[in-house]
């Protein structure tokens, strides 16, 4: 990275004059968001007026809001699968944009077991780096001075594959950090990082968490700010140091790398930042091995002042962990993003993770949102647009972007919870149809139930069959893991069904989760092996009485098939007889299935 330069004054006013100018953006774009949000419509529809995607349904040019609505419809992922089907094995002609289809973008959505492929395009990635760069401006408002330090967030590339067609497929933060916006970025204060580029590019997740925790080690004193995308992965980091800081205080006290880091690339980047360290090594010894972790981020990077990660949805679930390693600590979430496209920001960042808002940026695309509730199946969606939504209302976000995405659901639900300005501010409600999530992973009912039927089966040898089943997510384990509760019932008292089949049910049941799950647990090792609890007969009764005795009625009553609830999950972990875990990971590979002949 090119050095700071040294006019500090200038620079500061240079800092506060590219502050003010990402304000006075933000001010203006919420100012007028429909305004915006047409331009940005006949953008996207002149830019693509000639792809086969619009004239199939009859869009010949027309860029007004009137005719996109009437003529295209509302989609999900699977109505676009056969185009991107072709997109994937090569097919180059402008299908969805006029602009060629840079890379395919994996979600952690998946379709039919495998990660959906966001189609996009070169110019996003100015707009992706433009959304970051609203980001500490907005911060610095509430927490001035953080140009003095660093920020220690934990980043990680993920593995890409290859489509048949030769495109490349990857996770949105793995092309990003790839990409000459990351590595070439100007010096800026605030994207100064204790992780040198080369330990966040680093392939092997180890090494790179290894030598990102290092460097944030080494450099205690000057981190400002702590994070990771999510709350799970930054969890995950301190775990890491949980487990290793015996071996990198070594290293800070000699200032040598241990050989763990084989990458020369990556220890060399190292060796810029460690020097030996005897009074900070035993500083971090001391700390470590005391009994409590309680406020550790404090401890080892006194002058933090906030934890920067998503908690909200699913990830929620970490916030009490969180609290506990940072002592209470702010924990802020700056953004909504996704594959499909860069969302909004969070204005008010120091808020309580319960009223986190984000504002959606006008010019990022062009979106609608379909009202949640009164949607009948045989009906039309009729999605309204972002000057239309109604304060206390849910909606589904449905976007057209730039890189070919038209009237596409992403599958999140937001509820308006203010404005700013005439721009509508949105809490996150959750994704559509998540059972269960550990980090990035999202798997949902359907799944869930096929996946168990299918391990099921290994119990018809010993005479005995699943009676009931549900499911949590547990993490007061780090990493966290899928917990199934089993009530079986089996046909005379002498049948057994042995340990190793119950493994085997657990195997069989991560073998049949969709590749982000599996990638979780086989390659980024951020969900830890399924569990199945076995309960006494009759658990699945009691969990009825209990749900009746809270108001459920009698006659609708359905077993939940995920429990989230603090005494249901205590009222089944009472009535557990057994517990088995799955004995390995299972198979995952990177890339869809049928790029791998695996089908
Ligand atoms: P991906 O498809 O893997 O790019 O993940 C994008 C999804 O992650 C979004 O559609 C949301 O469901 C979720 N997500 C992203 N940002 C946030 C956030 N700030 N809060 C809650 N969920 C988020």
């Amino acid at each position: 990275m090119p050095e700071a330069p040294n006019n500090s004054t200038t620079d500061y006013n240079t800092l506060t004059e590219k502050n003010k100018k990402c304000l006075e953006f933000i001010e203006d774009v919420t100012s007028n968001p429909d305004e915006v949000q047409l331009r940005v419509l006949s953008d996207i529809l002149t830019q693509n007026a000639t792809v086969e995607y619009l004239h199939r349904h009859g869009l010949s040019g027309q860029t007004d809001r009137e005719t996109f609505k009437k003529l295209v419809p509302v989609i999900t992922y699977d109505d676009l699968q056969p185009d991107i089907t072709r997109i994937a094995n090569g097919d180059r002609s402008p299908i969805l944009s006029s602009h060629p289809i840079s890379e395919f973008l994996t979600s952690s959505g998946t379709s039919g077991g495998e990660r959906k492929l966001m189609p996009t395009i070169e110019a996003e990635l100015g707009r992706r780096t433009l959304l970051y760069s609203l980001l500490m401006p907005v911060m610095s408002q509430f927490v001035p001075g953080l140009e003095k330090g660093k920020g220690m967030y934990f980043l990680f590339v993920k593995s890409e594959s290859k489509t048949p067609g030769g495109l490349l497929a990857r996770p949105v933060l793995t092309s990003y950090y790839k990409s000459n916006h990351f590595k070439e970025r100007p010096y800026d204060p605030y994207t100064n990082y204790t992780s040198p580029n080369e330990t966040i590019l680093c392939q092997d997740s180890f090494q790179s968490m290894y030598s990102q925790m290092l460097c944030g080690l080494c450099l205690n004193q000057e981190v400002l700010r702590v994070g990771a995308v999510f709350a799970s992965g930054f969890i995950r980091a301190i775990r890491f140091l949980e487990k290793h800081w015996a071996v990198l205080c070594n290293d800070i006290r000699t200032g040598t790398v241990n050989p763990v880091i084989t990458d020369p690339v990556v220890k060399e980047a190292v060796l810029r930042v460690l020097k030996p360290d005897p009074a900070l090594a035993e500083f971090i010894e001391r700390e470590c091995s005391k009994s409590s972790w309680q406020g550790i981020i404090t401890r080892i990077w006194p002058n933090t002042k906030y934890v920067d990660v998503i908690v909200t949805g699913t990830m929620s679930q970490y916030i009490p962990t969180l609290d506990y390693y940072s002592n209470g600590l702010p924990l802020v979430c700056t953004m909504y993003a996704s594959s499909e496209c860069y969302f909004g920001v969070n204005l008010n960042p120091l808020c309580k993770p319960s009223e986190v808002a984000y504002t959606l940026i006008p010019t990022m695309a062009y979106f609608e949102f379909l009202p949640v509730g009164n949607n009948d199946q045989d009906q039309e969606p009729n999605p309204v647009d972002l000057s239309e939504v109604k304060l206390g209302q849910d909606y589904e976000l449905v976007v057209t972007t730039y890189a070919g995405l038209y009237r596409y659901r992403v599958g999140d639900l937001l509820r308006v919870v203010g404005f700013k300005n005439k721009a509508p501010q949105f809490s996150f409600i959750c994704r559509k149809n998540v059972a269960l999530s550990i980090d990035s992973d999202k798997t949902d009912e359907v799944e869930l139930h096929q996946a168990i039927e299918k391990a099921s089966g290994h119990l018809v040898p010993f005479d005995a069959t699943l009676i009931e089943y549900t499911s949590f997510a547990d993490t007061t384990t780090i990493p966290g893991h899928y917990v199934i509760f089993w009530e079986l019932s089996v046909k005379g008292s002498s049948t057994h069904v042995p340990p190793s089949v119950l493994e085997d049910c657990c195997i069989t049941i991560e073998e049949s989760l969709n590749s982000v799950y599996r990638q979780g647990r086989a390659s980024d090792k951020s969900i830890g092996p399924l569990e199945i609890r076995l309960v006494e007969p009759g658990t699945f009764d009691k969990l009825m009485d209990y749900a009746i005795s809270l108001g459920a009625s009698i006659n609708q009553y359905k077993t939940p098939r995920c429990v989230k609830f603090a005494p249901i999950i205590e009222l089944l972990n009472s009535l557990v007889v057994s517990n088995y875990f799955s004995p390995k990971c299972p198979k995952w590979f990177p890339g869809h299935k049928q790029w791998n002949n695996m089908n």
